[in-house]
């Protein structure tokens, strides 16, 4: 998979926090210090025109890491920190909040810089930067990014650059644009897109050098793999570290079944029967192939149904528009390959079909693809149902299912259905 795809599908479909049932660990540079956490965005005195600006975007309260990071960020002297926390949970509002809050508008000259594994990512960041702070009338943000070409020795006036690693460095060192000394808030976005990323990873060290003593550096991971870790404390010195650790995904309120069916048509009809016998608001099917899933689409809009097709020759915006049509209701089932099934997260759903079971090269399940597919977080799911249709000779796999997350699955016959009630 693609990282960096992943996290901008996420940005793309995301309009509203991912809440969290766990607590933020913090790890405090200077334990004995007292940590502060807010509630309000009052409790932050901020500009007036951040906070209205804030207000404007619709954030009433601060999200679960922004209560705690937040007063971290913004604390006098300034402190580093290291947060690791999901995709969706207000890392990027909190950066973009702390790098408003400390530039200087009446400065025409860099003083924030953000790292970003790709140009589409910074985009965004940058679209946030632009929103929060749009009542902030002298600030601008400017893009190091391959493409935005800008010559030699030219003044830049935007306080804020977000760039990708290998560009920024051209503009501090080839093109002389940018004076590292001169930031006050460097931020590494993405750290773990950036370290799986080919060069990234010496790249942004290099940059991290050139930086002021006193500048503050503050490092954002959705995932802290063991190498994450040792690139985030080899970057960022004398850091706080604070982390909010994922909702894992359970099977607890799924009831999975299966259906014996050698080819296709038969699989088909086995999925008419469950439409025949329940009501089915919305449902993922997931097929091996563009081209099965192709053909499903067919039969099942020849039948009445309305489908879109999310599949891997689509591009990243065109897929975010898929999901969010889904979403929003306009279609009632999503057919998928097993590329986009990471970024879905559709509450309403309340049926998902394994058309193929997942399985890995040497044909074994695939158990963290089938959790994706049909798990939902404990706390906040609702209650679903999971029919994999199975081919005699694949039988096995339905006991590695069973043996694998110690639940069993429900053997459906498609001419008596009653099995569901
Ligand atoms: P992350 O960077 O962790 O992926 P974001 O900062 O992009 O998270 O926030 C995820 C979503 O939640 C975005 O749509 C953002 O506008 C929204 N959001 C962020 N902070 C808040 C908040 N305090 N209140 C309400 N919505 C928020």
């Amino acid at each position: 998979v693609d990282l960096a795809e992943n996290s901008l599908l996420n940005k793309l479909i995301r309009n509203s926090l991912v809440e969290s049932s766990h607590h933020v660990e913090v790890l405090q540079r200077d334990p004995s210090s007292p940590l502060f956490s807010v509630k309000s965005f009052e409790e932050l005195h901020l500009k007036n025109e951040l906070l209205q600006g804030i207000y404007a975007m619709g954030f009433n309260r601060p999200s679960k890491i922004q209560e705690t990071a937040l007063p971290m960020m913004l604390a006098d002297p300034p402190q580093n920190l290291i947060a690791q926390s999901q995709s969706g949970t207000g890392k990027t509002a909190a950066f973009v909040l702390a790098m408003l809050s400390r530039v200087n508008g009446a400065e025409k000259s860099p003083q924030c810089l953000c790292l970003s594994p790709t140009y589409e990512l910074a985009l965004q960041t940058g679209r946030v930067v632009e929103k929060m702070g749009k009542l902030c009338v002298n600030i601008r943000v400017t893009y190091a990014v391959r493409g935005n070409r800008i010559p030699r020795g030219t003044k830049i006036e935007e306080q804020i650059i977000i760039g990708t690693p290998g560009t920024v460095l051209d503009w501090c060192f080839k093109l002389k644009l940018l004076d590292a000394k001169k930031i006050s808030v460097f931020v590494l976005d993405e750290a773990d897109v950036m370290i799986d990323t080919q060069g990234f990873l010496d790249q942004s060290v290099r940059i991290q050098r050139t930086l002021s003593k006193d500048c503050q550096m503050l490092l954002f991971s959705a995932t802290f793999e063991e190498a994450v870790l040792q690139f985030a404390e080899q970057i960022i010195p004398d850091p706080n570290i604070i982390k909010l650790r994922r909702e894992e995904m359970t099977l607890t309120n799924i009831r999975q079944f299966y259906f014996l069916c050698e080819h296709k048509a038969d699989k088909y009809r086995a999925l008419c029967n469950v439409y025949g016998s329940i009501t089915v608001g919305q449902a993922i099917i997931f097929c091996q192939t563009r081209r099965n899933a192709k053909w499903l689409s067919l039969e099942l809009t020849r039948d009445g149904h309305k489908v879109s097709v999310l599949s891997g020759e689509l591009t990243v915006e065109q897929r975010a528009a898929v999901i969010q049509r889904f979403r929003d209701g306009k279609e009632k089932v999503l057919i998928t390959t097993n590329v986009c099934a990471r970024g879905i997260d559709v509450k309403q759903v309340t049926i998902v079909v394994n058309f193929n079971l997942p399985t890995n090269l040497l044909h074994y399940l695939d158990f963290e693809t089938y959790l994706h597919r049909i798990g939902r977080t404990g706390r906040f799911g609702k209650k679903g149902l999971a029919f994999n249709m199975v081919e005699r000779h694949n039988l096995p796999l339905i006991r590695s299912i069973e043996e694998h997350f110690k639940r069993g699955l429900s053997f459906l016959d498609p001419d008596d259905m009653d099995e569901i009630e």
